[in-house]
């Protein structure tokens, strides 16, 4: 709740490089003597330091004091980067648990080359920390797809063959994002996803926890043109020289310094899991966005097993699910897509399903007045599709810290004093155009689905890629071929004599599936696949596998009415497309590659399982 400013109980001024400040170095220091019964007294590792230093001897000149508020991503390279320059920063955060906690809401973030690349120029040391933390997604095949195919491949409308009848989903080729080259020939860091948490406890490590003062709710500054002092909800104040409102998209530091402006909408909410799941492509493909009309979903690679999504739903905002219903109605919006969507919903438990709406702000040409600025989401929050929103924040927190410095070192040289006023325009200046740009990508690719790979400039990274890359960009023979899993005919007809479990098509060039209505090898029988059913002949076709690829041959079968293409001649099939033995949709199949089965129940009674590697 806000306080006004003449109510606060305490006040540290800190010292300043301002004129006025450098010439009296008055600290005055009626810390923590609250005058309000409610308000409790906090431990302040920070504020305790800042006393200690005031009893020193001042140095020639101190750099100046800056406060941040906010701890998230880009106030914390904010703070590192200009600690690591020698600025003394002081970072209030709201609610470092709650960072976490929404850390967890969030799930991991992507970071791309140019934020990587950043963080190394930052802090050596935490870019390692954050790179050795980080799941690399930037050396394999990343893209989009058609969402209800889920196909990657170019292939065309529908085949039927003979009594066989083989449907194909009809797909746009397969968009493919290089990540790895532009990044390789910057010599930039591959991408990465790391969890939140994880991030925000390396940056905060390297920040220093003497720096970060936790329960410390920003809600009004006052600049009086030399100094700026922050207001907590609580009352307590804390001067500096400089104010960065590094506080999110709903900034109170924004709204005190431009008053009130709604967020846009985006006009999707979005769900977001994250499941322990390791698709069959797992070593092949990085993420991938799945298409369709006013609905989208990605899906990533998060490492150690588990499979982070975002599920996109046009919709207005304020929307919300009865308990327990996320996953329902998710199942229901992404009904009839394919099953890289539909395995992973099934294989998230409904408490690790998170809604939010998905708002934006646009950029403004000012980004402060005077001694405050803006950072990150407080003045550029972009929609989450390139996955650049964290990564701005970061960029911003470097170029802040080097604008700063450079002021610093040309009022050492000129023996004037730092600027400040000027550095943070340059800064807005540097940022303003390039952020403007992302953003509007980042509107652009709701609707388009397209990427930006931004280059900042600096640091290298490794250079090693998977050699069979380039051959997976052009040949999607190859990138299915290198796919891992097992391959599943999974029945969906009315009257599958094999009840509800799947078959499993075994890769051996020696052996073949004969399909039929009965057993057309009795000694045999993991080589048959019996349907009793009228519409499908004796010996029906058969199923082989060749390099890897699956073909089924219509044995000139009897019961296709509709359907020839010539008898005996096989036809590749591939994952997602759907088989019909005969021709009244009885005996139906859809192909799936599994590494594991998704389905709850099938993962939780072994039994299950075993029954349906038995199957074929
Ligand atoms: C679904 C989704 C997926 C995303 N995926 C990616 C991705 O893959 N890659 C990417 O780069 N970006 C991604 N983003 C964007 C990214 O999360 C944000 O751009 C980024 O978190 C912005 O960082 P920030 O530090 O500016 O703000 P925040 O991360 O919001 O941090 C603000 C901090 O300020 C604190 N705070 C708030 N108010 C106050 C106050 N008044 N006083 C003190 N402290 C306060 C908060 O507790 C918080 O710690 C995604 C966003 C969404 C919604």
């Amino acid at each position: 709740m806000p306080i006004s400013t003449s109510a606060s109980p305490a006040a540290i001024s800190l010292p300043s490089t301002s004129p006025s400040c450098c010439r009296t170095r008055t600290l005055r220091l009626r810390a923590f003597t609250p005058s309000r019964t409610h308000q409790k007294r906090v431990s302040l590792p920070a504020c305790a330091r800042l006393i200690a230093a005031a009893a020193m001897p001042a140095p020639e000149q101190p750099k100046p004091r800056v406060l941040v508020a906010g701890g998230g991503i880009g106030g914390l390279v904010f703070a590192l980067a200009a600690r690591r320059k020698g600025f003394e920063v002081l970072v209030l955060e709201r609610d470092m648990s709650a960072v976490r906690g929404e850390g967890r809401y969030r799930g991991p973030i992507q970071l791309q080359s140019n934020a990587l690349a950043v963080l190394e120029a930052v802090d050596a040391a935490a870019a390692d920390e954050v790179m050795d933390a980080g799941c690399i997604t930037g050396d394999r095949v990343n893209g989009i797809v058609d969402g209800v195919s889920g196909s990657c491949y170019l292939r065309h409308g529908i085949s039927f063959a003979g009594g066989v009848h083989l449907t194909v989903p009809m797909v746009f080729r397969y968009i493919k994002f290089d990540t790895f080259t532009p990044a390789a020939e910057r010599g930039l860091p591959v991408t990465r996803v790391i969890s939140r948490m994880t991030l925000q406890q390396i940056l905060a490590r390297a920040v220093g926890d003497d720096a970060i003062l936790n329960e410390s709710h920003v809600v009004d500054f006052v600049d009086d043109g030399n100094k700026v002092t922050a207001i907590l909800e609580d009352g307590r104040r804390f001067e500096g020289d400089i104010l960065v409102g590094a506080d999110g998209i709903w900034s109170k530091v924004r709204k005190t310094l431009f008053g009130h402006t709604d967020a846009t909408y985006s006009g999707y909410t979005c769900y977001t899991g994250i499941a322990d799941f390791v698709p069959p492509d797992i070593d092949t493909v990085g993420y991938r966005v799945f298409l369709g009309h006013k609905q989208y979903f990605v899906s990533s690679d998060v490492g150690g097993g588990k499979m982070q999504w975002y599920a996109f739903h046009k919709e207005a905002a304020g929307g919300t699910d009865p308990e327990n219903g996320k996953k329902k109605r998710l199942l229901e919006i992404f009904s009839g897509w394919c099953d890289n969507v539909i395995d992973l919903i099934n294989a998230t438990e409904e408490e690790a399903i998170l809604r939010r709406d998905i708002y934006d702000r646009p950029p403004t040409m000012n980004w402060g007045k005077g001694r405050v600025t803006l950072l990150g989401d407080s003045v550029h929050a972009m929609q989450p599709n390139l996955g650049q929103g964290g990564c701005m924040a970061i960029e911003d927190g470097y170029q802040l810290a080097v604008e700063l410095d450079n002021a610093w070192q040309e009022s050492v040289k000129s023996g004037t004093p730092m600027d400040i006023v000027s550095s943070l325009k340059r800064y807005e200046k540097e940022r303003r155009l390039r952020v403007a740009i992302i953003h509007g990508l980042a509107r652009m690719a709701a609707i388009m689905a397209t990427t930006y790979r931004p280059y900042l400039g600096v640091g290298l990274g490794p250079l090693s890629a998977n050699d069979q890359l380039p051959q997976w960009f052009q040949d999607d023979d190859a990138l299915e071929g290198a796919m891992g899993g097992e391959w599943y005919l999974f029945p969906t007809g009315a009257g599958n004599s094999n009840g509800s479990q799947p078959i499993h098509l075994i890769r051996d060039e020696q052996k073949s599936l004969s399909v039929g209505r009965s057993r057309s090898d009795p000694s045999n029988s993991a080589s048959s696949l019996t349907l009793p059913l009228p519409q499908v002949s004796e010996t029906h076709a058969t199923i082989t596998c060749k390099n890897k690829a699956f073909y089924v041959t219509d044995l000139g079968s009897e019961h296709g009415r509709h359907y020839r293409v010539p008898p005996n001649f096989p036809v590749r099939f591939h994952p997602s497309d759907v088989i019909e033995f005969g021709s009244d949709q009885k005996a139906v199949f859809r192909v799936k590659v599994l590494n594991t089965l998704p389905y709850e129940s099938a993962r939780r009674k072994g039994e299950q399982q075993q029954q349906v590697l038995q199957a074929a």
